[in-house]
C-alpha cells in the first residue's frame, strides 16, 4: 500500500514532466485558478516561467520564441477569459505560420453545464485558431497529447496547438505505471524536391529576361539563409525580401532591390518565390502590381499553398534548404549567372536610385517637430547592425521597415501577415530571452507607434521583473495614423463633449510615455531632436539589465513618402 502511494502522480506533475520531456524550455502566461499548481510544477521541473500582464502578450511572446528558435514555447492561461484573451495570439501565430502551444485550465468537469466558474467551451473556441485542439481524456494520457501538440505545431506548416486541462484532470491522481510513455517528438522531416521540377525551374530561370527572387519569412523560419545566400551569390539574381524575410540575405547585400520594389514586382517575368505567400502583402501576385503572365516558381512546405491566388508555372512542395541547394547546383552546372551590366539590372538600379534620393531628401530635413525619416536615420546609425528589431504601428512600421536594415535572418519581428497591433512588447521579450541564451551582447530594439505601444504597455513591468534590456522607442505622433498638436488638442477637448469632438484617430497629444520608467525608479528619455535621439540610444544601449524607453515627438501630420500605388491596390477585373 505504502509503495503504491509513492508512485502516484497528479495531472499537474504529469503535464509539467511531459512538457519538459518534449523539450519545452519556456512558459509564458498568467497564473490563477485552476493552473496555480501547474505553473509552479513547471518551474519545478526546470521550465523557465515568465508571468505576463495579459495573456495575449504572453501568446505573442511564445510564438516569437517559436519563430526564433523553431522550438515551441508554451502559453499558460486560466479558464474562460484567460483562454479567450490568448485566442488573438493563437490566430496571429496560425496566420504567421509560427509554432506555439497554448495550455488552458478549464472548470472542473462536474461543474460543466451547470454554470461552472469561468466555464467556456474552450476546445471548440480554439479549434478555429489552431492545428490541434484537444482535451486529454485522463491524466495518464496527457503525455500523448503533449507530444501530439508539439508535433502538430512544428511539422509541415507550423502553427498553434491548444490543450485543455479541466481542474479535475489536473488534480486527478494516477499510478505512475499507468502513465503513457511517449518518446520526444523528433525534429520535422526534411522534405526533398522532385529533381525533375528543380531541372524545370533551372530551365525557366535560364530563359528569363527579368528574373526576380522573393524571400519570405518561411525562408527565415526554414533557416535556409546559407542556401539562399549561395543562390543569390552564385547566380547574381536580384532579390526582394518580404518584411520578415529581411536579413535572410543581408539588406546590405548589393543584390537587394528593396529600393526598387514596385518596379521589380511590376516588371519581373519569372519570380522565384521562396517561403512567401502571394497574399495581400505581395499584392496577390496579380496585375496591376505584377505582369499578367508572370511565371512563378513556387517552393513551399505546404502543398495546399501551391497555386494560391495565381497558378504557379512550377510548384514545388519541399523544404527550402534542399530545394535551394539543388537549384543552385543545377544552375551552376549550366554556368548560369547575370551581372549588373544586364539590361534588367540597369533598370532596377536606376529605379532604385530615384527612390533613394527621395528618402535622402526627407531624412535630411531635421526640423522640429521631426518627420519619420530623420528619426529613423538616426536610429539606424546608432544601433548595432545585428540588433533584433521589433516593430509595429502604421507609418512607424512601414517607414521603419525601409529605413532600419537587417544584416541577419530572423532579426525583424513585426505585425506580420495578420497585421496585428499589440505584438511588439511580447515579441521583444521573447527576442531578449533568445539573446540572453544565444548571444547576450545582441540588442533588442522595439520601435513602436504610440497607438501600437498602448496595446501592451504594461509589459514594461514584465521586462523590469525579468531584467530584460530592451530598448523601446516610441514614435509619438499623438494618434493612430496621425494626430494633432498639443494646443489644438486642448482646444478640441474643451470645445464640447469630448466624445463628440475628439476624432477617432486622436490620442492625447504630447503624452509623456517615458515617465512610465519612473514607476520602476528609472528615467526615460524625451526627444524632440535627432541629437537627443542619438544620445538617448547611446545611454539606453549601455543598460545591461533593464529596459529603457525613448519617447520621440513626431510631427502629427508627417506622412510616408509618396507611393506609386495606393495601399492594397488590386486588380479590378
Ligand atoms: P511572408 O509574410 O514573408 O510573405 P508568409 O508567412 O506569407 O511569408 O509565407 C511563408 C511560407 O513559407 C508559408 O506558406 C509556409 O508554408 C512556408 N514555409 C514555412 N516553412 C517552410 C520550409 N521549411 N520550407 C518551405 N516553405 C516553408
Ligand atoms: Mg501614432
Amino acid at each position: 500500500m505504502e509503495n503504491n502511494k509513492m508512485t502516484m502522480k497528479d495531472g499537474n506533475l504529469i503535464l509539467a514532466e511531459a512538457l519538459k520531456h518534449q523539450g519545452i524550455d519556456y512558459c509564458f502566461g498568467i497564473m490563477g485558478h485552476p493552473v496555480i499548481e501547474l505553473s509552479m510544477m513547471m518551474q519545478g521541473v526546470g521550465i523557465q516561467y515568465l508571468g505576463f500582464r495579459n495573456e495575449q502578450a504572453a501568446c505573442y511572446a511564445a510564438q516569437a520564441y517559436g519563430y526564433l528558435t523553431n522550438k515551441p514555447a508554451v502559453v499558460l492561461c486560466v479558464s474562460g477569459p484567460g483562454v479567450l484573451h490568448a485566442i488573438g495570439g493563437m490566430a496571429n501565430a496560425q496566420v504567421n505560420c509560427w509554432p506555439v502551444i497554448v495550455i488552458g485550465g478549464s472548470c472542473p468537469e462536474d461543474h460543466e453545464g451547470i454554470g461552472g466558474f469561468q466555464e467556456y467551451p474552450q476546445v471548440e473556441a480554439c479549434r478555429l485558431y489552431c492545428k490541434y485542439s484537444a482535451r486529454p481524456p485522463s491524466p495518464g494520457l496527457i503525455p500523448l497529447h503533449v507530444e501530439k501538440a508539439v508535433r502538430l505545431a512544428t511539422y509541415g506548416r507550423p502553427g498553434a496547438a491548444y490543450l485543455d486541462l479541466p481542474a479535475t484532470l489536473l488534480r486527478g491522481q494516477i499510478s505512475e505505471n499507468l502513465i503513457a510513455k511517449v518518446a520526444p517528438c523528433p525534429p520535422p522531416p526534411l522534405i526533398y524536391p522532385p529533381p525533375k521540377l528543380i531541372e524545370s525551374a533551372a530551365d525557366l530561370i535560364s530563359t528569363a529576361k527579368k528574373p526576380l527572387v522573393i524571400v519570405g519569412k518561411g525562408a527565415a523560419y526554414a533557416r535556409a539563409e546559407n542556401e539562399i545566400r549561395n543562390f543569390i551569390g552564385s547566380t547574381g539574381l536580384p532579390f526582394l525580401p518580404t518584411p520578415m524575410g529581411k536579413g535572410v540575405v543581408s539588406d546590405y547585400n548589393e543584390n537587394s532591390v528593396a529600393s526598387s520594389r514596385t518596379s521589380a514586382l511590376l516588371n519581373a517575368d519569372v519570380i522565384v518565390l521562396l517561403g512567401a505567400r502571394l497574399n495581400w502583402m505581395l499584392h496577390f501576385g496579380r496585375a496591376p502590381r505584377f505582369q499578367n503572365h508572370v511565371k512563378i516558381i513556387q517552393i513551399d512546405i505546404c502543398p495546399e499553398e501551391l497555386h494560391n491566388s495565381v497558378s504557379s508555372a512550377i510548384a514545388i512542395q519541399a523544404d527550402l534548404i534542399p530545394s535551394v541547394a539543388l537549384l543552385t547546383e543545377c544552375l551552376k552546372k549550366r554556368q548560369y549567372s547575370i551581372d549588373k551590366k544586364n539590361k534588367w539590372w540597369i533598370q532596377l538600379i536606376a529605379d532604385g536610385q530615384k527612390n533613394k534620393q527621395g528618402v535622402q531628401r526627407m531624412s535630411a530635413d531635421t526640423s522640429v517637430p521631426l518627420n519619420y525619416y530623420p528619426a529613423f536615420k538616426t536610429i539606424q546609425q546608432s544601433i548595432p547592425t545585428d540588433s533584433i528589431i521589433c516593430s509595429e504601428g502604421a507609418n512607424t512600421m512601414d517607414i521603419g521597415r525601409t529605413m532600419l536594415l537587417n544584416a541577419k535572418p530572423r532579426h525583424r519581428l513585426d505585425a506580420g501577415t495578420f497585421g496585428t497591433m499589440g505584438v511588439g512588447l511580447g515579441f521583444a521579450i521573447a527576442a531578449a530571452l533568445y539573446c540572453k541564451d544565444v548571444d547576450p551582447k545582441k540588442k533588442v530594439i522595439c520601435v513602436e507607434g504610440d497607438s501600437a505601444f498602448g496595446f501592451s504597455a504594461m509589459e514594461i513591468e514584465t521586462m523590469f521583473r525579468y531584467k530584460l534590456p530592451i530598448v523601446i522607442i516610441i514614435f509619438n505622433n499623438n494618434g493612430i495614423y496621425g494626430g494633432t498638436d498639443k494646443e489644438t488638442f486642448k482646444q478640441i477637448q474643451t470645445a464640447a463633449e469630448p466624445t463628440k469632438v475628439i476624432s477617432p484617430q486622436l490620442l492625447t497629444a504630447g503624452t509623456r510615455y517615458e515617465k512610465m520608467m519612473e514607476m520602476f525608479g528609472h528615467r526615460g528619455h524625451y526627444c524632440e531632436t535627432v541629437e537627443q535621439i542619438e544620445k538617448a540610444i547611446k545611454v539606453s544601449l549601455e543598460l545591461g539589465d533593464a529596459p529603457s524607453l525613448i519617447n520621440i515627438m513626431i510631427n502629427p501630420s508627417a506622412d510616408r513618402k509618396e507611393q506609386k500605388f495606393s495601399w492594397l491596390t488590386e486588380s479590378k477585373l
